[in-house]
């Protein structure tokens, strides 16, 4: 459980980052709260020759509201985001993701940045971050760029970022009228075993619009988009409905297995988290 060797610089500014990313190659790789690399290189799965500290590039950390909507630097931890006021009223479904992440420790060093650029299997970001319909801004030498989030998340520890980018923003374009993320966690690692997260359009006490997002199932996160277009009309208060719509949420997905869960009980729980997301949103709305 001791990493192979490796230099270890700071970068003071997202351009001198990408500068040493350029340096370096493919061999270097960017730290943030190091709560996924570290335990990764001590194990030996992943093994850089250097690492590009980013904890001094302040521009980074912070949640702001602006004209493109909730922007959340990377570097913002995941406690910083959960306790966040600003996030609670126009992203709840952000606010209960980050708010289950592990425990104490890891939410204090993690952040959503190191989160979204792991891109694992199980994180709890992806599943809010698409129902959410967030943006992720990336910087590099030839510009910066804005990917969607149902294209930034390509497969298990795939993202769209190249290795010499760095990812500074996530932004949340729009408040849905209401969003919940919810999880069955595994007892030890608090990953989720499944997490869903729903996010409401609402008219007249009814569900108008709904995007749906389920992580922990497949090698990625994804939207339910079976389930989706059925739950237009239905009341915020009809709770059988809502579990007997929810029904197949991960239909037609190839279902990952583990020690700890078969892929048959992972898409039996896809349904139940969906429908307790979308219960959960549907009761922060009324
Ligand atoms: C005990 C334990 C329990 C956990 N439980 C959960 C859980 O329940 N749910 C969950 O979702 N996660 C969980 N995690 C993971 C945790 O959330 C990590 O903090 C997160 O996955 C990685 O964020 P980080 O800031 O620590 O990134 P790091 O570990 O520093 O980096 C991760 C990867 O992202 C890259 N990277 C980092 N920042 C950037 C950037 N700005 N631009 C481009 N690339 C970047 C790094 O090069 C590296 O490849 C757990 C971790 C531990 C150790």
């Amino acid at each position: 459980m001791i990493p192979a060797s490796f230099e270890y610089t700071t970068a003071d500014s997202v351009e001198q980052a990408i500068d040493l990313l350029k340096r370096h190659g493919e061999d270097a790789k960017l730290l943030a709260g190091g709560h996924s690399l570290i335990p990764m290189m001590k194990l030996r799965l992943a093994r850089p020759g250097v690492l590009i500290d980013l904890r001094n590039v302040t521009g980074l950390r912070g949640i702001a509201k602006t004209a493109r909507g909730l922007e959340i630097g990377a570097l913002t931890t995941h406690a910083e985001i959960a306790k966040s006021g600003e996030v609670a009223s126009f992203a709840p479904a952000l606010s209960d993701a980050a708010g289950a992440i592990g425990d104490v420790q890891v939410r204090n060093m993690g952040t959503i940045g190191g989160s979204s650029a792991h891109a694992d299997a199980a994180a709890d970001y992806p599943a809010a971050l698409l129902a959410l319909d967030a943006r992720f801004e990336i910087a590099s030498a030839g510009g910066r760029r804005t990917v969607p989030a149902g294209e930034f998340f390509v497969d298990m520890f795939t993202t769209t970022l190249a290795p010499d980018e760095v990812l500074t923003t996530v932004i949340i374009p729009q408040a849905a009228a209401a969003s919940a993320y919810v999880k069955l966690p595994h007892p030890a690692s608090h990953y989720p075993v499944v997490g869903a997260a729903a996010a409401l359009g609402v008219e007249g006490g009814a569900i108008a619009s709904a995007r749906i997002a389920l992580t922990g199932v497949a090698g990625k996160a994804f939207r339910a988009g079976g389930v989706e277009p059925r739950l237009a009309g239905v009341g915020l208060s009809d709770r059988r409905r809502i579990e007997s719509l929810c029904t197949g949420a991960a239909q037609g997905v190839d279902a990952r297995a583990d020690v700890y869960a078969g892929a048959e009980y992972r898409l039996a729980m896809a349904d139940v988290m969906a429908a307790r997301a979308v219960a959960a949103a549907a009761a922060r709305a009324r």
